[in-house]
C-alpha cells in the first residue's frame, strides 16, 4: 500500500522542519508526496494565497503534513489560512500528546489535549457597535457531541482510564453549558472511562502542579490553544511538540509552534516538534488503515527521538544544544535505522 502524503512546506521555519520530515517518511517508504501550495511564502511567488485546486487535492489524501503558517496580526480583512483548512477539511479534533522528557521536563506526566478544533470564538464573528467591540462565541450540540465522542474513543484506544473535561460553565452557562451536558451524556456510553472535570483556571493551576494527574483532556478551542502552549513549556519548550487535526477524511499533522521569523533559513529551527507530529501522522494511518507495520514505525520513531534528545543530547539552541536542524534529522535517522 503506498499512501498520498500532502505536503505544505509552510513559512519561516516550515521548509526546513518539513524536509526533516520528508527524510523521515522516505526512509520508511511507502509514501507518494504530493506538494501543496499555501501562505505567505507561496503567495509571494504565485500572488495567490493558495493553489486554486488546494482543498480539492488535500481531501483526496491519506493525510497532510504541514509546516507552520503565518497570520499577521494587524490585518483585520485577513483570515488565518489555518482555520480555512480546518474548516474546509473538517478537522473537528486537534489533538496534542504531552510527554515528559527526563532532565528536561518540569515533572513526569504523559497527557494528551484534545481541543475542539471548529467553533468557539474561532468562528471569527466579530464587529463594533457604537464603541462596543463584540465577539460571538458558538458551540453546537453537534460538534460538541462528536469531539467528546472522538475523545471517550481516544482515551479506550489508547487504554487510558479517563477524560477531564476542561470548561468555564459556572460562567458561560450556554456554550460550555450545551459542551458540559453533551459531554457527560456521551460519556455514558463509555462505562469504562472516567468522566470528570475542572473548571478552566483550575487546570491552569493544577497542570503546573500535578500534571500526572491528566490523561486526556477534552476542552474548547480557545482554552486548548492557550492550555497547550502551557502544556508545550512543562515539556521543556514549543519545538518539542507537535500536533494532529483529525477530520472524518483526512488529517493534518504539524508542530505545535509557529513560523518563528527570527531564526528561519539559518539551519537553527528545533525539527523535534515536526518529527512528533510525523511519529502522529504514521499513528493515525496504522489505526484508521488497520496498517500494523506504520504502528510499529510510529513506536520505532517515538524511540528514535527519545533516545536523541534523552541520551544523546542532539538538540539545537533552543534547547541549549549545538546541533544544527539537519544534524537533528540526521541522529534520529540513525537511530531509526538502528532501532529496525
Ligand atoms: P513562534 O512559535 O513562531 O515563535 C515564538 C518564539 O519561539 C520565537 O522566538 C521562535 O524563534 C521560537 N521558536 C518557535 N519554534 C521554534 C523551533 N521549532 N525551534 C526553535 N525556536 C523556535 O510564535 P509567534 O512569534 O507567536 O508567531 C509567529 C507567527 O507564527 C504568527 O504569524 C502566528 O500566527 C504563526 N503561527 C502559526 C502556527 C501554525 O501554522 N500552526 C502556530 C502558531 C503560530
Amino acid at each position: 500500500m503506498v499512501y498520498k502524503i500532502g505536503v505544505v512546506r509552510g513559512d519561516g521555519i516550515g521548509p526546513e522542519v518539513v524536509e526533516q520530515a520528508l527524510r523521515v517518511l522516505s526512509f520508511i517508504g511507502n509514501f507518494e508526496f504530493v506538494e501543496l501550495g499555501i501562505g505567505y511564502t507561496y503567495m509571494s511567488r504565485h500572488g495567490e494565497l493558495y493553489q486554486r485546486d488546494f482543498f480539492d487535492v488535500a481531501r483526496g489524501l491519506d493525510a497532510v503534513l504541514k509546516g507552520p503558517l503565518n497570520t499577521p496580526w494587524d490585518r483585520r480583512d485577513f483570515r488565518s489560512l489555518n482555520y480555512l483548512i480546518r474548516r474546509e477539511l473538517d478537522l473537528y479534533a486537534n489533538v496534542r500528546p504531552f510527554k515528559s522528557y527526563e532532565g528536561l521536563s518540569l515533572g513526569r506526566f504523559d497527557f494528551t489535549i484534545v481541543r475542539e478544533n471548529l467553533e468557539d470564538l474561532y468562528v471569527g464573528v466579530e464587529g463594533e457597535v457604537g464603541g462596543v467591540a463584540v465577539s460571538v462565541r458558538f458551540t453546537s450540540r453537534q460538534e460538541a457531541e462528536r469531539v467528546s465522542r472522538f475523545a471517550f474513543e481516544y482515551a479506550r484506544r489508547e487504554g487510558l482510564e479517563k477524560v477531564t473535561l476542561v470548561h468555564k460553565a459556572n460562567i458561560l452557562k450556554y456554550t460550555d453549558g450545551l459542551l458540559r451536558e453533551t459531554f457527560f451524556a456521551v460519556a455514558k456510553d463509555y462505562p469504562d472511562i472516567r468522566a470528570e472535570e475542572v473548571l478552566v483556571d483550575t487546570s491552569a493551576y493544577k497542570l503546573v502542579r500535578e500534571p500526572s494527574s491528566f490523561r486526556v483532556i477534552l476542552t474548547p478551542n480557545l482554552y486548548g490553544d492557550i492550555l497547550s502552549d502551557l502544556a508545550a513549556a512543562l515539556v521543556g519548550g514549543l519545538g518539542l511538540c507537535g500536533s494532529a487535526q483529525i477530520g472524518p477524511r483526512t488529517a493534518v499533522f504539524e508542530p505545535v509552534h509557529g513560523v518563528a521569523f527570527d531564526i528561519a533559513g539559518k539551519n537553527l529551527a528545533n525539527p523535534y516538534g515536526m518529527l512528533e507530529a510525523t511519529r502522529l501522522l504514521l499513528k493515525y494511518l496504522g489505526w484508521s488503515r488497520g496498517d500494523s507495520s506504520l504502528l510499529k514505525w510510529s513506536k520505532a520513531l517515538e524511540g528514535a527521538i527519545r533516545r536523541a534528545v534523552q541520551e544523546q543530547g542532539a538538540v539545537t539552541p533552543d534547547l541549549g544544544g549545538k546541533y544544527h536542524t539537519s544534524e537533528v534529522g540526521d541522529a534520529v535517522l540513525k537511530n531509526l535505522s538502528s532501532e529496525n
